[in-house]
């Protein structure tokens, strides 16, 4: 039987909901099932798109070439030894159901990662991050299949060049690597990250004092069940620009005309604009381009009201980019992958 569906349609495997349609669709449920599919003739030499939940995908056109949906599955406990576990995870699991695995299983470090959405393979392509942890933190290694050797590699966390919602694979690695599994290195002992002024407040409002990692996770989910829109109602692929890093000299400049701009000193010397205050402050939150809109709620998320291109997401994003840059002089830069 033919591993291939010709003409599918990419709309239930992008969470923006956008219609748009595959030339050929695969499912890979075992890495072993790789060179057979990539070799195949009707697809050898086409263009290769690579898919987990699509909660970070901006799909602007129909892909002519093959588009591989990951879906192997597997969690095992690889050793033991001072206090850490090696964790090793196929990549087509679920990422928040690995979250809540890693719980139960007295398995610590990932509970402020609660709830994002998609699949563990994709987590290092951006360094998945939240409430002041990032992916890299309890990162050990990687497998995947490196598409330009025709084989397996492992990658440790400095071939990664792991970054702020970046990394190797979005950029000289772009394109060159199927993710098969990632190993994680994760804290027997129970140790709470609390650096996130926002979750401090919600444990307290809590009651919560002496927050164990359940308390954490389960104030992470509060947060962002309330902030952000569930894509099953509402197309989106959360933040969608980053956060823009300055230095003083222009975080100091800005201030002038922006005393109450939102910024986080990152320690060296630069500084994290918030870029969903900019977006708002400029009074995009709300606002509409056909059935792409910024959602009411949360200026950084843009939104498909129902039946938006990828092309309507794309107009409104750089409608907003053009006036933020016109505004204050910063860059937004997208955090999902255009395709
Ligand atoms: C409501 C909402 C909230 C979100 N909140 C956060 C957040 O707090 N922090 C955060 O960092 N992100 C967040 N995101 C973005 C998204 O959830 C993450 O980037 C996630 O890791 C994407 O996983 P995915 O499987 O859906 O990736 P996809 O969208 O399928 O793919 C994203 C990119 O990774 C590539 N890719 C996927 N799987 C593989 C693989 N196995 N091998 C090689 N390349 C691969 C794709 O080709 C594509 O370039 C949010 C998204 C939504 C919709």
């Amino acid at each position: 039987m033919s591993p291939f569906t010709e003409h599918a349609s990419l709309k239930a495997h992008n969470s923006f909901g956008i219609e748009a349609q595959a030339r050929y669709l695969a499912v890979m449920r075992d890495a072993a099932e790789l060179p057979a599919i990539l070799g195949d003739a009707r697809v050898r030499e086409l263009p290769l798109l690579v898919i987990g939940g699509g909660s970070n995908l901006l799909l602007t056109r129909d892909f002519p070439g093959l588009v591989l949906l990951v879906q192997n599955r597997g969690i095992e406990l690889q050793g033991e030894e001072d206090g850490a576990c090696r964790v090793r995870v196929a990549a087509g699991e679920n990422w928040h159901g690995l979250v809540m695995h890693a719980l139960e299983q007295g398995w610590y470090g990932l509970e402020n990662l609660s709830l994002i959405p998609g699949t563990v393979g994709a987590a290092p392509i951006q360094n998945i991050g939240a409430y002041g942890i990032e992916l890299q933190s309890c990162f050990d290694s990687l497998e995947a299949w490196d598409i330009d050797s025709g084989r397996m590699v492992t990658l440790d966390r400095e071939a990664c060049a792991f970054g702020y919602r970046d990394s190797l694979f979005k950029r000289a690695g772009r394109d060159r690597y199927i993710i098969v599994s990632v190993t994680f290195r994760l804290s027997r002992e129970p140790r709470v990250h609390l650096g996130y002024t926002e979750l401090k407040a919600e444990l307290a409002a809590r009651g919560v004092a002496q927050p164990t990692p359940r308390d954490i996770s389960d104030a992470v989910i509060a947060l962002r069940t309330r902030k952000l829109p569930d894509p099953a109602v509402l197309g989106n692929a959360g933040s969608f620009f980053k956060n823009p890093v300055v230095d003083e000299e222009k975080l100091e400049a800005l201030q002038v005309f922006y005393p109450k701009l939102v910024s986080y000193p990152q320690g060296n010397g630069l500084h994290k604009l918030a870029a969903g205050w900019m977006i708002d402050q400029a009074g995009w939150k709300g606002r509409a381009l056909g059935a792409a809109a910024v959602y009411e709620k949360q200026a950084l998320v843009l939104v498909n009201r129902g039946g938006a291109t990828g092309a309507d997401i794309a107009a409104l994003a750089r409608a907003i980019q053009a006036d933020i840059r016109t505004r204050y002089a910063v860059e937004l830069e997208p955090e999902p992958v255009w395709v």
